[in-house]
Order: C-alpha cells, then sequence, then structure tokens
C-alpha cells in the first residue's frame, strides 16, 4: 500500500513542478482574456489544485493518518476527489471552446456540464457520508456509488471526444492530438488507478497543460514591437469572434495624421517615441476589459462591448491627446484622427476600418471623433466597385467614346465635337463620367483611361474620316493629373502617329483646379502641348476657380462657358451684365467662345446675340455613339 501510495506522490510532485513551470511561463508573458485562454488558465488552476490535493490526501490519509486530525484527512481526500472530477469537466468546456473559437458554445455543453457537475456532486455527497475512515491505514472500503463518479468520468471524457469528432474541421490537427490524449491518458490513468491503487490523474493532466501550452497562439505573434500594444491580427481576430457570436461593438481607431511629417523631421526613432508616449496614455484610460490595438504601426484601436465604458473613455482621450508630446524636451504638434465605427450596424469586416478612417479623412476638417456612419460606408462599397469597375473596363477596353457635336455659328456647320468617355458595366449599369472620373484622378487611373480615349478617338479620325462631313477637330478632356505626366507629349505623338491624324485636329479641354504648387509643371507641359500644335481650351469657365489668371498665363485657344453660367445668364439679369463683359473680354484675348449646355432654341438666338463662337447642347444633340455621330454630320454637314 505504502509502495503504491511512494509511486502516487511521485506522479503528483511531478505534475505540481509541471505545472508551475508552465505557469510561471505563461504568466510571464501580456496575454488577451479570450475565451480560450481564460478556460485554459482554469484548466491550469485546476489540475494544479487536483495536483496538490493528491499530494495532501496521500501524505495525511497514507503517510501520516495517526498524526493527522480526521477532519483534515477527510477534507483533503473530499477536495482531492471533487478537483480530479472538477478538472474532466473544465477540460471538455475548454475542448468545445477550442473548436467553437470564433461561435458562441452550443447549449448542449452547457447543460452536459450542468448534469455532470450535479451528478458528481450528489454521488460525491453520498460518498463523503459513507466514506469510512481507517485510522491506521490509509482510505477505507470503497462505497458503491464511486463507480457513480467514474461513470460520470468516463462521460466528460466520451462527450469530449465526441464534440471534437464533429468540429474536428475547426481544429488544428495538434490540438486534437492534445485533446485525443488528454482522454486516452486519463482513461488509462484510471484503470491503472483502478487495479494498483496508483495515482496518476493529476500526472495525465499535467501533461495535457503542458502540451496545449506548447501549441497555444505565441503572444509575441500578436503584439506590436514599438508600442506593445496588440497587433492589427490580434484586433482581426478578437473583432471576429465578436461578430461572429453576433455581439455588437463599437470600434474606436485613431491616428496620427501628420505621423509622415514627424518621422521625416524627427526620424524613426522620434517617431517611433511619440507613438510609444501615445500608446502609454491611450493604455491607461482603455481600463482592464479592453485593449489597446496598434494597427500598422501607426493607427490605435480599442473595441468597446458596451456605450458606457466607450464614453469613459472618450473623456480620458480627449484630455489624453490634449496633453502636449514631448521628444528630447521638444514640443511635437501631433496631429490626431479619431473614428468610431459601430460594428455590424456601420461596419462589417474589419478590412472597412481602413477604407472609413482614408474616407473621412478625405471628407472631413477638423478633429474631435467622428461617429461613422452607414451612408459612408455605403459611398466606400459604391466607390470600390466602381473602382473596380474602372479595372475591368481598362483591362477589356471596356470605355466608348461617345461624340457630342459643336455647332459653329459663322458657317452654321457642326465642325467640331467634344469626345466623352462612356462606361456601361455589366452589373453597375451606366456609370457616368462625373462619378467615375474623380475617383481615377485621385487612384491616378484617369491616365491609362486618358490614353484609351485619346486612342478611340483617333482610330475613329484614322477610320471614319470625319473630316470628310466638314469636321475640323475634336475636343478630348484631359485632366490636370494628365497634363502633369511627363511623358505627355511623347505618348500623344505615339498615338497620333499611329492613325495618322494631324495634331491640328485635337484641342484638349483642362478644367482649372491644380493648386498652386503644380502651377509651374503645368504651365511647361501645357506651353509644350501648344507649341507641339495641338489647340487647347479652358472648360468649365466661370466656376469656382480663378479662371481669369489662368487663362491670362497659360496659352489657350478657346473658352468654354459652363452650363452653370450660361442657364445663370438666361434666367439672371445680373449675370447678363456679367457676360455681356466678359465677351470682348475674352475676344480680346484671341480666344474662341463655346458655350456648353445649350438646351432651347431662345438660348441659341440669346447666346449667339451675345457673340458666342460655337455652341454645345442637347438642343443639338446629346452626346452619341460613334456610328451616331458619323451620321449626324453626313446629314446635318451637307
Ligand atoms: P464636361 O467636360 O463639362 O462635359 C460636358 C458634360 O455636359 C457632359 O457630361 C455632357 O453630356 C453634358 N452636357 C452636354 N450638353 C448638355 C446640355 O445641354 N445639358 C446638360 N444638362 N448637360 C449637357 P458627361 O458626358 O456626363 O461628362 C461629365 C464630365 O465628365 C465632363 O464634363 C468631364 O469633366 C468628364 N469627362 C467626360 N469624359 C471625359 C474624358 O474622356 N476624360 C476626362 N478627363 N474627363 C471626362
Ligand atoms: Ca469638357
Ligand atoms: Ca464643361
Amino acid at each position: 500500500m505504502i509502495y503504491s501510495a511512494l509511486i502516487g506522490l511521485g506522479f503528483d510532485l511531478c505534475a505540481i513542478v509541471i505545472c508551475i513551470i508552465i505557469m510561471c511561463n505563461y504568466y510571464s508573458v501580456k496575454r488577451k482574456h479570450t475565451r480560450t485562454e481564460m478556460l485554459f488558465q482554469t484548466f491550469m488552476w485546476s489540475s494544479l489544485f487536483a495536483a496538490v490535493m493528491g499530494v495532501l490526501s496521500l501524505v495525511f490519509n497514507q503517510f501520516y493518518p495517526e498524526e493527522t486530525p480526521l477532519w483534515l484527512r477527510y477534507m483533503a481526500r473530499m477536495l482531492m476527489v471533487i478537483s480530479v472530477h472538477g478538472v474532466g469537466i473544465v477540460f471538455m468546456i475548454y475542448a468545445v471552446a477550442e473548436s467553437y473559437e470564433n461561435r458562441n458554445l452550443p447549449k448542449s455543453v452547457f447543460w452536459l456540464s450542468i448534469i455532470l457537475i450535479v451528478a458528481d456532486a450528489i454521488s460525491i455527497a453520498i460518498y463523503g457520508c459513507t466514506y469510512v475512515m481507517d485510522i491506521q491505514l490509509s482510505a477505507a472500503t470503497y462505497p458503491a456509488i464511486i463507480n457513480v463518479m467514474f461513470v460520470c468520468h468516463y462521460f466528460a471524457l466520451t462527450a469530449t471526444a465526441v464534440y471534437m469528432l464533429i468540429n474536428r474541421r475547426f481544429l488544428r490537427v495538434r490540438k486534437q492530438v492534445n485533446i485525443l490524449f488528454f482522454i486516452v491518458f486519463n482513461l488509462v490513468a484510471t484503470i491503472v488507478q483502478f487495479y494498483t491503487s496508483i495515482q496518476i490523474s493529476d500526472f495525465a493532466f499535467a501533461v495535457s497543460v503542458m502540451l496545449i501550452y506548447a501549441t497555444l497562439r505565441r503572444p509575441e505573434d500578436e503584439l506590436e514591437p514599438v508600442t506593445g500594444a496588440f497587433n492589427g491580427k490580434a484586433l482581426k481576430d478578437f473583432l471576429a469572434i465578436q461578430l461572429h457570436s453576433g455581439r455588437s461593438v463599437e470600434l474606436f481607431v485613431c491616428e496620427i495624421k501628420n505621423m509622415p511629417v514627424i518621422n521625416s523631421v524627427l526620424g524613426h526613432v522620434g517617431g517611433e517615441a511619440v507613438l510609444k508616449e501615445l500608446a502609454e496614455r491611450l493604455s491607461k484610460i482603455t481600463g482592464k476589459v479592453n485593449y489597446l490595438y496598434c494597427i500598422d504601426g501607426s493607427k490605435f484601436a480599442v473595441l468597446f462591448n458596451d456605450a458606457d465604458e466607450y464614453k469613459h473613455f472618450k473623456g480620458g482621450y480627449i484630455k489624453a491627446i490634449g496633453k502636449k508630446f514631448f521628444v528630447s524636451g521638444t514640443i511635437v504638434p501631433v496631429d490626431m484622427f479619431a473614428c468610431l465605427i459601430r460594428f455590424p450596424e456601420v461596419g462589417g469586416k474589419i478590412s472597412d476600418v481602413d477604407s472609413i478612417m482614408k474616407y473621412y479623412r478625405d471628407n472631413s476638417a477638423g478633429g474631435g471623433i467622428i461617429e461613422a456612419s452607414k451612408e459612408a460606408v455605403m459611398s466606400i462599397e459604391r466607390s470600390e466597385k466602381v473602382g473596380y469597375a474602372v479595372q475591368k473596363a481598362l483591362e477589356n477596353n471596356g470605355f466608348e467614346v461617345y461624340y457630342q457635336p459643336i455647332y459653329e455659328i459663322k458657317t452654321r456647320k457642326f465642325s467640331g465635337c467634344e469626345a466623352l468617355v462612356r462606361l456601361n458595366d455589366p452589373e453597375l449599369g451606366f456609370i457616368s463620367p462625373n462619378e467615375f472620373i474623380p475617383l481615377a484622378e485621385k487612384d491616378g487611373t484617369i491616365v491609362d483611361i486618358g490614353r484609351q480615349v485619346v486612342s478611340s478617338v483617333c482610330r475613329f479620325i484614322g477610320e471614319d474620316k470625319p473630316q470628310r462631313y466638314g469636321v475640323r477637330y475634336i475636343d478630348i478632356n484631359l485632366s490636370i493629373i494628365q497634363c502633369l505626366h511627363p511623358d505627355i507629349i511623347e505618348e500623344l505623338r505615339n498615338i497620333l502617329g499611329e492613325y495618322g491624324v494631324p495634331v491640328g485636329m485635337i484641342t484638349f479641354e483642362i478644367t482649372e483646379t491644380a493648386s498652386s504648387k503644380e502651377y509651374k509643371r503645368l504651365h511647361s507641359n501645357l506651353e509644350a502641348l501648344h507649341a507641339s500644335g495641338y489647340k487647347l481650351s479652358l472648360d468649365d469657365f466661370g466656376t469656382g476657380f480663378s479662371s481669369m489668371e489662368f487663362l491670362i498665363n497659360f496659352p489657350f485657344d478657346v473658352v468654354k462657358l459652363d452650363k452653370s453660367l450660361v442657364t445663370a445668364y438666361m434666367d439672371e439679369p445680373k449675370y447678363e451684365t456679367i457676360l455681356q463683359h466678359y465677351m470682348p473680354m475674352l475676344h480680346g484675348l484671341g480666344v474662341k467662345i463655346v458655350a456648353e449646355g445649350v438646351e432651347t432654341m431662345e438660348m441659341v438666338r440669346t447666346l449667339d446675340k451675345l457673340g458666342c463662337d460655337y455652341l454645345q447642347g442637347y438642343y443639338f444633340s446629346r452626346p452619341v455613339s460613334r456610328g451616331d455621330y458619323l451620321e449626324f454630320i453626313r446629314v446635318k454637314n451637307a
């Protein structure tokens, strides 16, 4: 008897040592309190507790039965029994949680645990009452109720195995092996204990703890090295769990807007110091239940499960960023941008965060915390879809060019036209250039679109020869981004050359939107274009920007009065005075004048009287396809 007790004691002591070593390692690193981590911790602690109780029970009951008071022996024995059975149930819940990582635990595991706990509690209570302590030796006879306890334990093990089998596709192989090991080793342990009275269950638990620890996600993989906060991957995983379980969460994200400037002035060491300082201030106010995440090395995020937590944080945040930032004793101006995104009402997935942040950074002025709206997300989604449609059209030559005739008052002929790009996406339908051109200007795809439009126009001129019906020029809209392109002249020369189009047939319409920073380059490129023989037309004249200055400084041949100006002229007497003064001035500068948006006969008469040289608008024709346009001029210019 004492021999088997000695072996049991050896196993239990080993179990304690293993558990303590693992715990020291486990708690030495910052960890997240996810459901599985918490359950693993419970498993670890209950295994340690079981082993300690195993040792105490052996010492009190087997080695020093006479020296130990009866109540202590009894208690140690009872706690040992309870803890062994408890570990089985805890492990079962842990194993289920592992396979249900992103989902709610099944209700069955809850009810099963309750049933097992109740059955165990009843049998342990009966066991406790019927159990007779032998003063000299160890525990006395095993009452029959012990079998119920074994049945319960086996039942927990079997249930664990069944859950594992059902959910095995959600479990990595290593985790499956761990669970299987726990089950098999426990079965073996109880059999060994039954036949030899050697207790090795606690050792089996400790080895399981060790194996699971080895397969836990490494915390270093979830930490951002500079700030010590959790990283974007950790946020993504955590958010996925929250969303999967149907919980709504509020994600607060902030970023240092002027980080590139800080990095370039202070260097990366200085930049990191600012980030660390901000991380420290934020982690102080995130509280114990929330974590601070650092995404992409410049954004910080905090997840909140309830509105009160966020309200509390918000106050702290405003105070925290209100304080000055210092690096090596120098004040660093830190310009923050912050946004609150509600999941799942507003955001649907973590990748929305970047686009939402970008959207508000581009579309809103001032600081404070912006609450993202569903409309913004929808507009972002629409932009993404349109961007994708543009990309597809570029790859498949999906853009079409329509032509809108331009009427020349002097000759009474449609001597020119404006080429207008059209995009008809199979899924989104017709997309207005007013929608996709600004997007394409933002991401630079306008350069490729422009290339296709110029090619298309040149092909039209080369193949259909509209000159034979009296067309002398075709207007092509050129975005400022295209004008600033360094190889524009070379590229145009190649395209025009390919189709044998004379340079003089092309007029480029340019809208004045350039910032003063680009003024110089724009100037030299436009001068070069003009010198190469292209005509230049100032589009949308009369809308907002300082068109007059632009007109004086750049070599324009034509000015296009904007639709809004033309319409206002028809309706408002004040505009009449303005335009009447503009006309001689524009003619004095040597430019021809085109009026856009001419929709009625009355407008034709008025604009003619005013002194316009050309008219363009729905009154004459809408923009039409290449074939229709050719037919139009063939008939009208005959
Ligand atoms: P825009 O250059 O001012 O072009 C004139 C716009 O006014 C065209 O719209 C045309 O269909 C429309 N329009 C013409 N006559 C009338 C009229 O009588 N009444 C009214 N209400 N509208 C009239 P569209 O084709 O939708 O083009 C919109 C804008 O997209 C263009 O404005 C231009 O800025 C841009 N765009 C179109 N094609 C291109 C292109 O190939 N390259 C670039 N960079 N921009 C383009
Ligand atoms: Ca235009
Ligand atoms: Ca225009």
